[in-house]
């Protein structure tokens, strides 16, 4: 399956809402932002099972700043969708949706945030929702994908 996840309070915190990965000084000098801890190994997993694994978000930063980041953790992904990018191309075909993961090949996203889970049945695509909080999001997500499988 092609699988995308959100960044911003879903592998990437907003302040300590969940805990990270180690990151050195220098890599912080150089704007390598923290990322949640077993990101890697999640990521790493879902690969090894055959998925492929892309990055989808509502955040301007760009896809190089996003690269670098996930690089500096171990972390490859095929493909990177930012705000920018799915702007142009919801509004080309008209969606009237802040994700629509279909526009992008993305059979199944991983969000925190429920409006996209509400998003999800109005517009018929495919997410599981983590919230912050969630210390066992590792083994939700990976449940979730091995049920969504069977279906
Ligand atoms: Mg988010």
């Amino acid at each position: 399956m092609n699988i995308s996840f959100d960044l911003d309070s879903t592998l990437i915190p907003n302040g300590k809402e969940f805990e990270t990965e180690k990151r050195n000084r220098i890599a912080k000098l150089f704007g390598i932002e923290e990322i949640r801890k077993g990101t890697h190994e999640l990521i790493s997993d879902l690969q090894k099972q055959g998925h492929k694994i892309h990055i989808y978000t509502t955040s301007f930063r760009t896809k190089r700043k996003i690269r670098l980041t996930l690089k500096y953790y171990g972390i490859k992904v095929n493909r990177i969708v930012n705000q920018t990018e799915n702007q142009n191309v919801l509004k080309s075909q008209n969606i009237n949706s802040s994700k629509f993961p279909p526009a992008f090949g993305f059979d199944l996203h991983i969000d925190d945030l429920k409006g996209v889970g509400i998003e999800s049945e109005r517009f018929n695509f495919k997410v599981i929702i983590v919230k912050p909080s969630d210390k066992n999001w590792i083994e939700k997500i990976k449940n979730e994908i091995k049920n969504k499988r069977n279906q």
